[in-house]
Protein backbone atom coordinates (compact mmCIF):
# COMPACT_ATOMS: atom_id res chain seq x y z
CA UNK A 1 0.00 0.00 0.00
CA UNK A 2 1.41 3.80 -0.87
CA UNK A 3 0.31 6.20 2.13
CA UNK A 4 -0.38 9.61 0.68
CA UNK A 5 0.29 12.75 2.50
CA UNK A 6 -0.37 16.49 1.53
CA UNK A 7 -0.85 19.52 3.54
CA UNK A 8 -1.47 22.10 0.99
CA UNK A 9 -4.41 22.49 -1.58
CA UNK A 10 -2.55 22.38 -4.25
CA UNK A 11 -0.83 18.75 -2.42
CA UNK A 12 -4.41 17.83 -2.10
CA UNK A 13 -5.40 18.08 -5.98
CA UNK A 14 -1.80 16.19 -6.56
CA UNK A 15 -2.40 13.23 -4.07
CA UNK A 16 -6.53 13.14 -5.24
CA UNK A 17 -4.70 12.49 -8.49
CA UNK A 18 -2.76 9.81 -7.89
CA UNK A 19 -5.33 8.39 -5.49
CA UNK A 20 -7.89 8.26 -8.28
CA UNK A 21 -5.36 6.23 -10.65
CA UNK A 22 -4.24 3.96 -8.34
CA UNK A 23 -7.16 3.42 -6.61
CA UNK A 24 -6.30 -0.02 -4.96
CA UNK A 25 -2.31 0.96 -4.41
CA UNK A 26 -3.06 4.37 -2.33
CA UNK A 27 -4.35 5.21 0.75
CA UNK A 28 -5.00 8.82 1.67
CA UNK A 29 -3.71 9.55 5.51
CA UNK A 30 -5.72 12.71 6.43
CA UNK A 31 -5.44 15.13 9.87
CA UNK A 32 -2.19 16.28 10.93
CA UNK A 33 1.01 16.03 8.53
CA UNK A 34 3.58 14.91 11.43
CA UNK A 35 0.28 12.30 12.91
CA UNK A 36 -0.23 11.34 9.05
CA UNK A 37 3.39 10.73 8.30
CA UNK A 38 3.68 8.38 11.71
CA UNK A 39 0.78 6.54 10.64
CA UNK A 40 1.60 6.06 6.98
CA UNK A 41 5.09 4.76 7.66
CA UNK A 42 3.96 1.63 9.98
CA UNK A 43 1.22 0.93 8.05
CA UNK A 44 2.60 1.48 4.24
CA UNK A 45 5.72 0.01 2.28
CA UNK A 46 5.55 2.94 0.44
CA UNK A 47 4.69 6.73 1.29
CA UNK A 48 4.05 10.25 -1.22
CA UNK A 49 4.35 13.08 0.40
CA UNK A 50 3.01 16.07 -1.07
CA UNK A 51 5.26 18.39 1.46
CA UNK A 52 8.52 20.29 1.01
CA UNK A 53 11.84 17.82 1.11
CA UNK A 54 13.09 19.06 4.50
CA UNK A 55 9.48 19.08 6.16
CA UNK A 56 9.38 14.95 5.46
CA UNK A 57 13.36 14.45 6.64
CA UNK A 58 12.44 15.93 10.17
CA UNK A 59 9.22 13.85 10.38
CA UNK A 60 10.49 10.44 8.78
CA UNK A 61 14.25 10.55 10.46
CA UNK A 62 13.38 9.47 14.06
CA UNK A 63 11.39 6.32 12.32
CA UNK A 64 13.94 5.06 10.30
CA UNK A 65 15.09 1.76 10.97
CA UNK A 66 17.22 -0.29 8.68
CA UNK A 67 16.79 0.32 4.49
CA UNK A 68 15.65 -3.40 4.11
CA UNK A 69 12.48 -3.00 5.89
CA UNK A 70 12.19 1.16 6.11
CA UNK A 71 8.95 1.87 3.60
CA UNK A 72 10.22 4.15 0.61
CA UNK A 73 9.55 7.70 0.39
CA UNK A 74 8.90 9.96 -2.51
CA UNK A 75 8.18 13.87 -1.81
CA UNK A 76 6.53 15.62 -4.87
CA UNK A 77 6.82 19.85 -4.40
CA UNK A 78 4.40 22.30 -4.07
CA UNK A 79 4.23 23.43 -7.78
CA UNK A 80 4.40 19.07 -9.01
CA UNK A 81 7.48 19.65 -10.68
CA UNK A 82 9.82 16.62 -9.22
CA UNK A 83 8.54 13.30 -7.32
CA UNK A 84 12.23 13.17 -5.63
CA UNK A 85 13.20 9.92 -4.12
CA UNK A 86 14.04 10.68 -0.61
CA UNK A 87 14.87 7.48 1.17
CA UNK A 88 14.45 3.80 0.40
CA UNK A 89 15.77 4.35 -2.63
CA UNK A 90 16.29 0.82 -3.60
CA UNK A 91 15.03 -1.42 -1.07
CA UNK A 92 11.86 0.54 -0.40
CA UNK A 93 11.24 1.04 -4.04
CA UNK A 94 11.32 4.41 -3.98
CA UNK A 95 13.47 5.16 -6.99
CA UNK A 96 10.96 3.39 -9.10
CA UNK A 97 8.34 5.13 -7.14
CA UNK A 98 9.62 8.41 -8.06
CA UNK A 99 9.95 7.42 -11.96
CA UNK A 100 6.22 6.36 -11.97
CA UNK A 101 4.64 9.48 -10.28
CA UNK A 102 6.44 11.72 -11.87
CA UNK A 103 4.94 9.77 -15.23
CA UNK A 104 1.63 10.19 -13.48
CA UNK A 105 1.80 14.01 -12.56
CA UNK A 106 4.13 15.02 -15.41
CA UNK A 107 7.06 15.99 -12.74
CA UNK A 108 10.52 15.26 -13.38
CA UNK A 109 12.03 12.08 -10.93
CA UNK A 110 14.76 12.96 -9.23
CA UNK A 111 16.94 10.33 -7.95
CA UNK A 112 20.10 10.43 -6.73
CA UNK A 113 21.33 7.47 -5.85
CA UNK A 114 24.88 6.85 -7.20
CA UNK A 115 23.91 3.14 -9.47
CA UNK A 116 20.82 4.91 -10.57
CA UNK A 117 21.82 8.24 -11.50
CA UNK A 118 25.28 6.72 -13.32
CA UNK A 119 23.04 3.85 -15.20
CA UNK A 120 24.19 0.65 -13.32
CA UNK A 121 21.64 -1.67 -11.59
CA UNK A 122 22.21 -1.75 -8.48
CA UNK A 123 23.33 -5.34 -7.44
CA UNK A 124 20.29 -5.37 -5.33
CA UNK A 125 17.87 -5.08 -8.33
CA UNK A 126 19.20 -7.88 -9.90
CA UNK A 127 16.79 -9.89 -8.80
CA UNK A 128 18.71 -12.27 -7.36
CA UNK A 129 19.60 -13.11 -3.42
CA UNK A 130 22.82 -11.44 -2.53
CA UNK A 131 25.37 -12.43 0.22
CA UNK A 132 28.29 -10.97 1.21
CA UNK A 133 29.99 -7.62 1.34
CA UNK A 134 27.08 -5.53 -1.71
CA UNK A 135 28.07 -2.43 -0.38
CA UNK A 136 31.98 -2.59 -0.86
CA UNK A 137 31.55 -3.78 -3.61
CA UNK A 138 28.34 -2.32 -5.14
CA UNK A 139 31.39 1.28 -3.87
CA UNK A 140 34.17 -0.68 -6.61
CA UNK A 141 31.59 -0.86 -9.32
CA UNK A 142 30.55 2.71 -9.27
CA UNK A 143 33.84 3.81 -8.31
CA UNK A 144 35.10 2.20 -11.48
CA UNK A 145 37.85 -0.21 -9.68
CA UNK A 146 38.10 -3.18 -11.97
CA UNK A 147 35.23 -5.90 -10.38
CA UNK A 148 35.45 -9.33 -12.11
CA UNK A 149 32.46 -11.19 -12.66
CA UNK A 150 32.88 -14.98 -11.98
CA UNK A 151 30.22 -16.97 -13.87
CA UNK A 152 29.72 -20.72 -12.33
CA UNK A 153 26.58 -20.62 -13.89
CA UNK A 154 25.52 -19.09 -17.21
CA UNK A 155 22.27 -17.20 -16.23
CA UNK A 156 20.95 -13.86 -18.35
CA UNK A 157 22.29 -10.48 -16.40
CA UNK A 158 21.48 -7.35 -16.95
CA UNK A 159 25.02 -5.69 -18.22
CA UNK A 160 27.31 -4.84 -15.20
CA UNK A 161 30.89 -2.51 -16.08
CA UNK A 162 32.65 -6.10 -14.59
CA UNK A 163 35.58 -7.35 -15.28
CA UNK A 164 37.34 -10.85 -15.91
CA UNK A 165 39.93 -10.07 -12.75
CA UNK A 166 39.94 -7.82 -10.20
CA UNK A 167 40.30 -6.82 -6.58
CA UNK A 168 36.67 -7.23 -5.90
CA UNK A 169 34.30 -10.16 -7.62
CA UNK A 170 30.82 -11.05 -8.31
CA UNK A 171 30.04 -14.48 -8.23
CA UNK A 172 27.14 -15.93 -10.29
CA UNK A 173 26.87 -19.52 -8.51
CA UNK A 174 24.30 -21.97 -6.41
CA UNK A 175 27.10 -23.67 -5.02
CA UNK A 176 27.06 -23.76 -1.03
CA UNK A 177 29.71 -21.80 -1.03
CA UNK A 178 30.87 -18.59 1.62
CA UNK A 179 31.45 -15.43 0.18
CA UNK A 180 35.10 -14.20 0.29
CA UNK A 181 35.95 -10.79 1.53
CA UNK A 182 35.17 -8.33 -1.35
CA UNK A 183 32.78 -10.57 -2.99
CA UNK A 184 29.31 -10.42 -3.62
CA UNK A 185 27.31 -13.88 -4.53
CA UNK A 186 24.29 -13.83 -6.24
CA UNK A 187 22.02 -16.54 -6.42
CA UNK A 188 20.79 -17.79 -9.87
CA UNK A 189 17.30 -19.29 -9.82
CA UNK A 190 18.90 -22.50 -11.35
CA UNK A 191 18.05 -25.68 -9.50
CA UNK A 192 14.68 -27.53 -9.63
CA UNK A 193 13.68 -30.27 -6.91
CA UNK A 194 11.37 -32.91 -8.41
CA UNK A 195 9.41 -33.99 -5.35
CA UNK A 196 7.33 -37.19 -4.45
CA UNK A 197 5.86 -38.18 -1.74
CA UNK A 198 2.73 -41.25 -0.46
CA UNK A 199 -0.34 -39.58 0.87
CA UNK A 200 0.15 -38.09 4.33
CA UNK A 201 4.13 -37.42 4.09
CA UNK A 202 4.79 -35.11 6.86
CA UNK A 203 6.18 -31.65 5.28
CA UNK A 204 8.95 -32.31 7.79
CA UNK A 205 10.02 -34.90 6.27
CA UNK A 206 9.82 -33.87 2.90
CA UNK A 207 11.74 -30.29 3.86
CA UNK A 208 14.83 -32.56 5.47
CA UNK A 209 15.03 -35.03 2.54
CA UNK A 210 15.08 -31.83 0.62
CA UNK A 211 17.44 -29.59 2.62
CA UNK A 212 20.04 -33.01 2.88
CA UNK A 213 20.10 -33.41 -0.60
CA UNK A 214 20.92 -29.32 -1.50
CA UNK A 215 23.84 -29.86 1.55
CA UNK A 216 25.23 -33.36 0.37
CA UNK A 217 25.57 -31.97 -3.21
CA UNK A 218 27.07 -28.91 -1.88
CA UNK A 219 23.94 -27.21 -3.46
CA UNK A 220 22.19 -23.40 -2.18
CA UNK A 221 18.91 -23.51 -1.15
CA UNK A 222 18.97 -19.99 -2.31
CA UNK A 223 19.21 -21.08 -5.78
CA UNK A 224 15.83 -23.19 -5.39
CA UNK A 225 13.24 -22.05 -8.19
CA UNK A 226 10.87 -24.47 -7.83
CA UNK A 227 9.83 -27.60 -6.52
CA UNK A 228 8.44 -29.90 -9.36
CA UNK A 229 6.01 -33.16 -9.14
CA UNK A 230 2.56 -34.88 -10.43
CA UNK A 231 -0.38 -33.72 -11.23
CA UNK A 232 -1.77 -36.06 -8.79
CA UNK A 233 -0.23 -34.65 -5.89
CA UNK A 234 -0.90 -31.30 -6.29
CA UNK A 235 -2.99 -30.90 -3.26
CA UNK A 236 -0.61 -33.18 -1.66
CA UNK A 237 0.22 -30.99 2.13
CA UNK A 238 3.62 -31.88 2.53
CA UNK A 239 4.62 -31.15 -0.71
CA UNK A 240 2.39 -27.71 -0.84
CA UNK A 241 3.85 -27.23 2.73
CA UNK A 242 7.86 -27.56 1.99
CA UNK A 243 7.34 -25.37 -1.02
CA UNK A 244 5.55 -22.47 1.07
CA UNK A 245 8.50 -22.71 3.51
CA UNK A 246 11.03 -22.51 1.47
CA UNK A 247 9.07 -20.08 -0.45
CA UNK A 248 9.23 -21.33 -4.08
CA UNK A 249 6.41 -22.13 -6.60
CA UNK A 250 5.66 -25.94 -6.90
CA UNK A 251 4.28 -26.78 -10.79
CA UNK A 252 3.00 -30.08 -11.62
CA UNK A 253 3.32 -32.39 -15.03
CA UNK A 254 0.57 -35.17 -15.81
CA UNK A 255 1.56 -38.79 -15.13
CA UNK A 256 1.82 -38.97 -18.89
CA UNK A 257 4.22 -36.23 -19.66
CA UNK A 258 6.55 -37.56 -16.60
CA UNK A 259 6.45 -41.16 -18.10
CA UNK A 260 7.52 -39.62 -21.23
CA UNK A 261 11.06 -38.22 -19.63
CA UNK A 262 13.84 -40.47 -19.85
CA UNK A 263 15.55 -41.23 -16.15
CA UNK A 264 18.21 -43.46 -14.61
CA UNK A 265 16.22 -44.57 -11.98
CA UNK A 266 12.31 -45.53 -13.08
CA UNK A 267 10.02 -47.81 -10.47
CA UNK A 268 7.31 -49.63 -10.22
CA UNK A 269 5.71 -48.22 -7.30
CA UNK A 270 4.68 -44.99 -8.66
CA UNK A 271 3.90 -46.74 -11.75
CA UNK A 272 0.90 -48.40 -9.94
CA UNK A 273 0.26 -45.44 -7.81
CA UNK A 274 0.02 -42.32 -9.99
CA UNK A 275 1.11 -43.90 -13.91
CA UNK A 276 4.41 -42.93 -14.40
CA UNK A 277 7.59 -44.97 -13.60
CA UNK A 278 9.24 -41.42 -11.92
CA UNK A 279 8.04 -38.75 -10.22
CA UNK A 280 10.69 -37.27 -8.81
CA UNK A 281 13.43 -37.63 -11.47
CA UNK A 282 11.41 -37.16 -14.30
CA UNK A 283 9.44 -33.82 -12.57
CA UNK A 284 12.89 -32.12 -11.82
CA UNK A 285 13.97 -33.06 -15.43
CA UNK A 286 10.62 -31.96 -17.72
CA UNK A 287 12.14 -28.77 -18.84
CA UNK A 288 15.90 -30.16 -19.11
CA UNK A 289 18.74 -29.70 -17.29
CA UNK A 290 21.59 -31.62 -15.49
CA UNK A 291 20.72 -34.52 -13.13
CA UNK A 292 22.78 -32.84 -9.89
CA UNK A 293 21.55 -35.61 -7.20
CA UNK A 294 19.28 -38.58 -8.23
CA UNK A 295 16.36 -40.01 -6.49
CA UNK A 296 16.77 -40.85 -2.80
CA UNK A 297 14.47 -41.48 -0.18
CA UNK A 298 13.71 -40.14 3.00
CA UNK A 299 14.78 -41.09 6.12
CA UNK A 300 11.28 -42.29 7.64
CA UNK A 301 10.54 -45.71 8.15
CA UNK A 302 8.79 -46.79 5.63
CA UNK A 303 10.25 -43.60 3.55
CA UNK A 304 7.27 -41.51 2.42
CA UNK A 305 9.01 -39.11 0.13
CA UNK A 306 11.49 -38.49 -2.79
CA UNK A 307 13.32 -36.20 -4.37
CA UNK A 308 16.15 -35.72 -7.21
CA UNK A 309 17.89 -32.02 -7.67
CA UNK A 310 18.90 -30.87 -11.55
CA UNK A 311 20.08 -27.40 -13.00
CA UNK A 312 18.17 -26.30 -15.26
CA UNK A 313 19.88 -24.73 -18.49
CA UNK A 314 19.50 -20.94 -18.53
CA UNK A 315 17.22 -19.74 -21.31
CA UNK A 316 18.59 -17.00 -23.01
CA UNK A 317 16.06 -14.02 -24.32
CA UNK A 318 16.28 -12.24 -27.92
CA UNK A 319 14.58 -9.61 -28.54
CA UNK A 320 14.57 -8.07 -31.70
CA UNK A 321 14.03 -4.13 -31.43
CA UNK A 322 12.95 -1.63 -34.27
CA UNK A 323 14.92 1.70 -33.97
CA UNK A 324 12.08 4.05 -35.17
CA UNK A 325 13.01 6.15 -38.28
CA UNK A 326 15.74 7.98 -36.60
CA UNK A 327 14.01 10.50 -34.16
CA UNK A 328 15.23 10.14 -30.70
CA UNK A 329 11.18 10.53 -29.77
CA UNK A 330 10.21 8.15 -32.21
CA UNK A 331 12.08 5.29 -30.12
CA UNK A 332 9.30 3.68 -27.92
CA UNK A 333 9.68 3.27 -24.41
CA UNK A 334 9.95 -0.41 -24.83
CA UNK A 335 12.75 -0.34 -26.72
CA UNK A 336 14.69 1.82 -24.74
CA UNK A 337 14.00 -0.88 -21.87
CA UNK A 338 15.27 -3.45 -24.22
CA UNK A 339 18.15 -1.69 -24.91
CA UNK A 340 19.07 -1.16 -21.50
CA UNK A 341 18.09 -4.81 -20.24
CA UNK A 342 20.75 -6.19 -22.82
CA UNK A 343 23.97 -7.29 -21.79
CA UNK A 344 24.77 -8.17 -25.56
CA UNK A 345 24.11 -5.43 -28.42
CA UNK A 346 23.79 -6.59 -32.40
CA UNK A 347 23.65 -4.27 -35.00
CA UNK A 348 24.32 -2.68 -38.00
CA UNK A 349 27.32 -0.16 -37.02
CA UNK A 350 25.20 2.95 -38.15
CA UNK A 351 22.29 2.05 -35.99
CA UNK A 352 24.47 1.28 -32.89
CA UNK A 353 25.74 4.82 -33.15
CA UNK A 354 21.95 6.28 -33.02
CA UNK A 355 21.14 4.32 -29.82
CA UNK A 356 24.97 4.25 -28.11
CA UNK A 357 24.05 6.39 -25.67
CA UNK A 358 21.34 5.05 -24.49
CA UNK A 359 23.19 1.60 -23.09
CA UNK A 360 24.05 0.72 -19.74
CA UNK A 361 28.20 0.55 -19.38
CA UNK A 362 29.46 -3.26 -19.32
CA UNK A 363 27.39 -4.05 -22.92
CA UNK A 364 29.14 -5.89 -25.51
CA UNK A 365 28.64 -4.16 -28.53
CA UNK A 366 28.97 -7.00 -31.58
CA UNK A 367 27.89 -4.31 -34.52
CA UNK A 368 29.27 -5.11 -38.36
CA UNK A 369 28.61 -3.17 -41.37
CA UNK A 370 25.87 -3.95 -44.22
CA UNK A 371 25.37 -6.86 -45.88
CA UNK A 372 26.93 -8.99 -43.03
CA UNK A 373 23.04 -9.78 -41.81
CA UNK A 374 22.81 -13.80 -41.61
CA UNK A 375 26.11 -13.64 -39.48
CA UNK A 376 24.53 -10.74 -37.37
CA UNK A 377 21.74 -13.19 -37.08
CA UNK A 378 23.25 -16.07 -36.53
CA UNK A 379 25.56 -14.22 -33.70
CA UNK A 380 22.69 -12.79 -32.12
CA UNK A 381 21.10 -16.29 -31.27
CA UNK A 382 24.44 -17.36 -30.72
CA UNK A 383 24.39 -15.53 -27.83
CA UNK A 384 21.40 -15.74 -26.71
CA UNK A 385 22.21 -19.88 -26.87
CA UNK A 386 24.76 -19.19 -24.03
CA UNK A 387 22.27 -17.67 -21.56
CA UNK A 388 22.80 -13.97 -22.37
CA UNK A 389 20.24 -11.31 -22.86
CA UNK A 390 20.85 -10.17 -26.57
CA UNK A 391 19.28 -7.21 -28.17
CA UNK A 392 19.33 -7.34 -31.96
CA UNK A 393 18.37 -3.96 -33.58
CA UNK A 394 17.28 -2.62 -36.71
CA UNK A 395 15.98 0.40 -38.45
CA UNK A 396 12.25 1.26 -38.73
CA UNK A 397 10.23 -1.87 -37.45
CA UNK A 398 13.04 -4.42 -36.99
CA UNK A 399 10.61 -7.07 -38.72
CA UNK A 400 10.35 -5.31 -41.51
CA UNK A 401 12.81 -5.83 -44.66
CA UNK A 402 15.22 -6.43 -41.62
CA UNK A 403 16.66 -8.93 -38.86
CA UNK A 404 13.89 -10.19 -37.43
CA UNK A 405 13.21 -13.00 -39.81
CA UNK A 406 16.91 -14.12 -40.54
CA UNK A 407 17.13 -14.10 -36.34
CA UNK A 408 13.82 -16.29 -35.90
CA UNK A 409 14.85 -18.90 -38.82
CA UNK A 410 18.27 -19.47 -36.65
CA UNK A 411 16.30 -19.97 -33.47
CA UNK A 412 15.40 -23.20 -31.80
CA UNK A 413 12.80 -23.08 -29.13
CA UNK A 414 15.04 -22.99 -26.19
CA UNK A 415 15.22 -19.19 -25.92
CA UNK A 416 12.64 -17.03 -24.99
CA UNK A 417 12.06 -13.94 -28.15
CA UNK A 418 10.71 -10.77 -27.50
CA UNK A 419 9.72 -8.63 -30.61
CA UNK A 420 10.12 -4.90 -29.54
CA UNK A 421 7.62 -2.97 -32.76
CA UNK A 422 8.85 0.41 -33.94
CA UNK A 423 7.60 2.86 -36.23
CA UNK A 424 8.61 1.52 -40.27
CA UNK A 425 9.42 4.10 -42.35
CA UNK A 426 6.09 3.79 -44.40
CA UNK A 427 4.27 5.27 -41.10
CA UNK A 428 6.76 7.71 -40.52
CA UNK A 429 7.02 8.90 -44.42
CA UNK A 430 3.12 9.11 -44.14
CA UNK A 431 2.54 10.90 -41.08
CA UNK A 432 5.19 13.80 -42.95
CA UNK A 433 3.07 13.48 -46.26
CA UNK A 434 -0.19 13.54 -44.97
CA UNK A 435 -2.82 10.96 -45.14
CA UNK A 436 -1.85 8.59 -47.80
CA UNK A 437 -2.51 5.30 -45.91
CA UNK A 438 -6.10 5.95 -45.41
CA UNK A 439 -7.22 3.36 -47.18
CA UNK A 440 -5.43 -0.21 -48.41
CA UNK A 441 -1.89 0.01 -49.19
CA UNK A 442 1.23 -2.07 -49.32
CA UNK A 443 4.63 -1.82 -49.11
CA UNK A 444 6.88 -2.98 -51.85
CA UNK A 445 10.66 -3.34 -51.60
CA UNK A 446 12.11 -2.94 -54.88
CA UNK A 447 15.45 -4.19 -54.16
CA UNK A 448 16.32 -7.55 -56.12
CA UNK A 449 19.45 -8.42 -54.01
CA UNK A 450 16.88 -11.12 -52.31
CA UNK A 451 14.36 -10.90 -54.69
CA UNK A 452 14.67 -12.32 -58.31
CA UNK A 453 13.01 -8.63 -60.15
CA UNK A 454 10.16 -11.36 -62.19
CA UNK A 455 8.77 -11.97 -58.71
CA UNK A 456 9.12 -7.55 -57.61
CA UNK A 457 7.15 -6.95 -61.07
CA UNK A 458 4.49 -9.45 -60.65
CA UNK A 459 3.42 -7.63 -57.29
CA UNK A 460 4.06 -4.11 -58.54
CA UNK A 461 1.35 -5.15 -61.19
CA UNK A 462 -1.06 -6.86 -58.44
CA UNK A 463 -1.23 -3.65 -56.87
CA UNK A 464 -1.39 -1.62 -59.77
CA UNK A 465 -4.27 -3.62 -60.81
CA UNK A 466 -6.26 -3.92 -57.16
CA UNK A 467 -6.07 -0.04 -56.99
CA UNK A 468 -3.77 -0.80 -53.62
CA UNK A 469 -1.55 2.55 -52.39
CA UNK A 470 2.05 1.18 -52.65
CA UNK A 471 5.26 2.63 -50.37
CA UNK A 472 8.22 1.57 -52.11
CA UNK A 473 11.43 0.35 -50.00
CA UNK A 474 14.60 0.20 -51.13
CA UNK A 475 12.95 2.46 -54.16
CA UNK A 476 16.68 3.07 -56.06
CA UNK A 477 20.59 2.64 -55.58
CA UNK A 478 23.35 3.60 -57.86
CA UNK A 479 23.93 -0.12 -59.57
CA UNK A 480 20.38 -0.05 -59.39
CA UNK A 481 18.04 2.53 -60.94
CA UNK A 482 15.58 1.26 -63.73
CA UNK A 483 13.60 -0.55 -60.96
CA UNK A 484 11.85 2.75 -60.04
CA UNK A 485 10.95 3.65 -63.23
CA UNK A 486 9.50 0.53 -64.38
CA UNK A 487 7.56 -0.01 -61.27
CA UNK A 488 6.22 3.62 -61.75
CA UNK A 489 5.06 3.02 -65.39
CA UNK A 490 3.93 -0.46 -64.19
CA UNK A 491 1.28 1.90 -61.80
CA UNK A 492 0.31 4.25 -64.31
CA UNK A 493 -0.72 1.88 -66.79
CA UNK A 494 -3.89 2.02 -64.07
CA UNK A 495 -3.62 5.56 -62.80
CA UNK A 496 -3.68 8.58 -63.75
CA UNK A 497 -0.51 10.60 -64.81
CA UNK A 498 -1.50 13.09 -61.81
CA UNK A 499 -2.16 10.61 -59.01
CA UNK A 500 0.21 12.23 -55.88
CA UNK A 501 3.16 10.46 -54.93
CA UNK A 502 4.94 11.29 -51.87
CA UNK A 503 8.95 11.28 -51.91
CA UNK A 504 10.14 10.95 -48.24
CA UNK A 505 14.33 10.81 -47.72
CA UNK A 506 15.02 10.82 -44.23
CA UNK A 507 12.00 10.26 -42.65
CA UNK A 508 12.33 12.20 -38.70
CA UNK A 509 16.16 12.45 -39.06
CA UNK A 510 17.31 16.24 -39.13
CA UNK A 511 18.64 16.82 -42.98
CA UNK A 512 15.19 15.13 -43.97
CA UNK A 513 12.95 16.19 -46.79
CA UNK A 514 9.41 15.32 -48.23
CA UNK A 515 7.44 16.62 -50.99
CA UNK A 516 4.49 15.60 -52.89
CA UNK A 517 4.45 15.18 -56.58
CA UNK A 518 2.54 12.95 -59.17
CA UNK A 519 3.33 10.29 -61.19
CA UNK A 520 4.19 12.03 -64.80
CA UNK A 521 6.48 14.62 -62.55
CA UNK A 522 8.63 12.61 -60.20
CA UNK A 523 12.35 12.65 -60.88
CA UNK A 524 14.05 9.16 -60.38
CA UNK A 525 17.14 10.96 -59.89
CA UNK A 526 15.98 12.73 -56.21
CA UNK A 527 14.98 9.33 -55.00
CA UNK A 528 18.15 7.09 -53.04
CA UNK A 529 18.03 4.51 -50.74
CA UNK A 530 17.67 6.94 -47.77
CA UNK A 531 14.07 7.46 -49.39
CA UNK A 532 10.43 5.80 -49.60
CA UNK A 533 8.19 6.82 -52.45
CA UNK A 534 4.59 6.39 -51.97
CA UNK A 535 2.58 6.10 -54.75
CA UNK A 536 -1.55 6.93 -54.16
CA UNK A 537 -4.47 5.45 -55.80
CA UNK A 538 -7.07 6.68 -58.33
CA UNK A 539 -8.77 8.33 -55.18
CA UNK A 540 -5.79 9.91 -53.59
CA UNK A 541 -5.84 13.94 -53.97
CA UNK A 542 -3.21 16.57 -52.95
CA UNK A 543 -5.11 18.69 -50.68
CA UNK A 544 -3.47 21.69 -49.83
CA UNK A 545 -0.19 20.00 -50.13
CA UNK A 546 -1.02 16.68 -48.32
CA UNK A 547 -1.22 13.74 -49.68
CA UNK A 548 -4.73 12.71 -48.78
CA UNK A 549 -6.10 8.79 -49.53
CA UNK A 550 -9.98 8.96 -48.76
CA UNK A 551 -11.30 6.01 -46.75
CA UNK A 552 -14.17 4.91 -49.33
CA UNK A 553 -17.05 6.63 -50.73
CA UNK A 554 -19.46 4.37 -48.63
CA UNK A 555 -18.01 5.43 -45.74
CA UNK A 556 -18.56 9.02 -46.48
CA UNK A 557 -21.26 8.71 -47.52
CA UNK A 558 -22.55 7.07 -44.31
CA UNK A 559 -20.40 9.74 -42.33
CA UNK A 560 -22.02 12.88 -44.19
CA UNK A 561 -25.33 11.40 -43.64
CA UNK A 562 -25.16 11.51 -39.65
CA UNK A 563 -23.67 15.10 -40.10
CA UNK A 564 -20.40 13.76 -37.89
CA UNK A 565 -17.45 12.41 -39.80
CA UNK A 566 -15.71 12.35 -36.29
CA UNK A 567 -18.10 9.92 -34.47
CA UNK A 568 -17.75 7.26 -37.63
CA UNK A 569 -13.96 7.76 -37.37
CA UNK A 570 -13.57 4.23 -36.45
CA UNK A 571 -16.59 2.01 -37.57
CA UNK A 572 -17.77 -1.10 -36.09
N1 LIG B 1 13.27 -1.97 -41.23
C1 LIG B 1 13.19 -0.71 -41.94
C2 LIG B 1 13.34 -0.88 -43.45
C3 LIG B 1 14.64 -1.43 -43.89
S1 LIG B 1 14.81 -1.47 -45.65
C4 LIG B 1 11.88 -0.02 -41.59
O1 LIG B 1 10.99 -0.66 -41.02
O2 LIG B 1 11.75 1.18 -41.89
C5 LIG B 1 15.68 0.03 -45.93
C6 LIG B 1 14.80 1.03 -46.66
O3 LIG B 1 13.89 1.60 -45.73
C7 LIG B 1 15.53 2.24 -47.22
O4 LIG B 1 16.10 1.95 -48.48
C8 LIG B 1 14.43 3.25 -47.33
O5 LIG B 1 13.64 2.98 -48.45
C9 LIG B 1 13.58 2.93 -46.10
N2 LIG B 1 13.88 3.81 -44.95
C10 LIG B 1 14.35 3.44 -43.75
N3 LIG B 1 14.43 4.49 -42.92
C11 LIG B 1 13.97 5.56 -43.60
C12 LIG B 1 13.78 6.93 -43.28
N4 LIG B 1 14.08 7.43 -42.06
N5 LIG B 1 13.28 7.75 -44.24
C13 LIG B 1 12.95 7.27 -45.46
N6 LIG B 1 13.12 5.98 -45.81
C14 LIG B 1 13.63 5.13 -44.91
Amino acid sequence: MIGLISATAAGAAARDRLAAAWPQRTRVYDGPVGDAVRRAFSECEQLVCFLATGAVVRLVAPLLEDKSADPGVVCVDEGGRFAVSLVGGHGGGANELAVEVGELLGADPVVTTATDSVGIPGLDTLGFPLEGDVAAVTRAVLDGEPVALDTEVAWPLPPLPLAAQGAYTVRLTDRAVEPGAQEVLLRPPSLVVGVGASKGAPVEEVLELIHGALQDAGLSPRSLAELATVDAKAGEPGILDAARRLGVPLVTYSADELAGIDVPNPSDAPLAAVGTPSVAEAAALVRGGELLVPKRKSAGQPAMATCAVVRRPARGRLAVVGLGPGARDLLTPRAKAELRRASVLVGLDQYVDQIRDLLRPGTRILESGLGAEEERARTAVAEARKGQAVALIGSGDAGVYAMASPALAEASDDIDVVGVPGVTAALAAAAILGAPLGHDHVSISLSDLHTPWEVIERRVRAAAEADIVVTFYNPRSRGRDWQLPKALAILAEHREPTTPVGVVRNASRPDGTARVTTLTDLDPATVDMMTVVTVGNTATRDIAGRMVTPRGYRWQESASKSGSAAGQEEPK
